[in-house]
């Protein structure tokens, strides 16, 4: 039994995709290719008609027709970037980064930034761009210039903040919390100016995200999008990113000069060292000033300092 159905260009490369393996070395004019799978004779016009011979022609047919065509690995992101509105990028938009989330040692920070279409330019000019290209020392310059030229809201929480919020806000809902605050905030700065959009840089599916803002006292739900690596989509999360870095960087710093040991970033063996020197020092209230106490580093540290 013969099926035809019509498929759009984006399909026909996930068809193509799909039968690749199993076409035939054979040469059809206005064909795009023809392929033979489990008895099936696939034939895909180059004017969109694919045309299904053979036993299992029907069922065949049926897995482009239904509406659950099956998808690439490519797709959940392309479906992303197609939720922006067109020319992002050159529009007046907030953007919200956070840092610290998986440091052992320092605060959590988050930033929402406000950049205006005019200040485009002149934040390219300043370097801004995405902070993982850049130098710490580069990080803490650039984030002090666009300190002055844009709005933004930064939010530090504290290590022995965080390890009193964390028991009852899980780390996912303390960042829809926090972004959500630092939003709401500076969307009240710049009033009675708003954003053209607002992006978050994707920390959690949107649904999650979505479910935690309507437990805080004013969500913002309007115009919201979340991607990640946001800083590639718009300069207001590179900017929130690097100003948000840079705080970071700067209280981990303090915490150096405080303790008079280099206290380090990320949550590596060198963390559970230096916080085992800590707890030598002053036990777990002197960490608890210091280090998210959840991360395993803490039972790791104990072990090394012989508690
Ligand atoms: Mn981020």
């Amino acid at each position: 039994m013969n099926q035809v159905i019509k498929v759009s260009a984006q399909e026909m490369k996930k068809l193509k995709e799909n039968y690749h393996p199993f076409f035939l070395n054979k040469s059809v004019p206005y064909t795009e290719f023809v392929a033979k799978k489990n008895g099936t004779t696939i034939t895909a016009y180059t004017s969109g008609k694919v045309m299904f011979q053979g036993a299992n022609a029907e069922q065949e047919a049926a897995r482009w027709t239904s509406s659950t065509v099956p998808t690439t690995k490519n797709t959940k992101t392309k479906k992303n970037v197609t939720t922006l509105p067109k020319n992002f990028a050159q529009l007046s938009v907030i953007g919200s980064d956070e840092v610290g989330n998986g440091s052992y040692f320092g605060p959590l920070c988050v930033c929402a930034a406000y950049v205006d279409r005019a200040h485009l330019a002149l934040l390219k000019e300043l370097g801004v761009r995405d902070s993982k290209e850049l130098k710490d020392s580069q990080i803490i310059s650039i984030a002090k210039n666009i300190r002055e030229v844009i709005p933004y809201q930064l939010l530090v929480v504290p290590p022995k903040k965080y390890n009193a919020i964390q028991p009852t806000y899980n780390a996912v809902r303390m960042k829809v919390a926090l972004h959500n605050q630092a939003i709401q905030l500076l969307l009240k700065q710049i009033a009675p100016k708003k954003p053209e959009g607002i992006l978050i840089d994707q920390f959690t599916p949107e649904v999650n995200y979505k479910k935690y803002v309507r437990l805080e006292k004013e969500p913002v739900q309007e115009k919201i999008f979340f991607i990640t690596k946001g800083e590639h989509y718009h300069l207001a999360v590179a900017a929130a990113s690097i100003i948000s870095r840079a705080s970071f960087l700067e209280e981990l710093d303090k915490a150096s000069n405080e303790l008079g040991i280099p206290v380090p970033s990320g949550a590596g063996a060198k963390s559970d060292h230096v916080a085992a020197k800590i707890l030598q020092r002053g036990g777990i209230d002197l960490l608890n000033q210091y280090a998210k106490l959840h991360f395993a580093n803490t039972e790791k540290a104990k072990r090394i300092a012989g508690l």
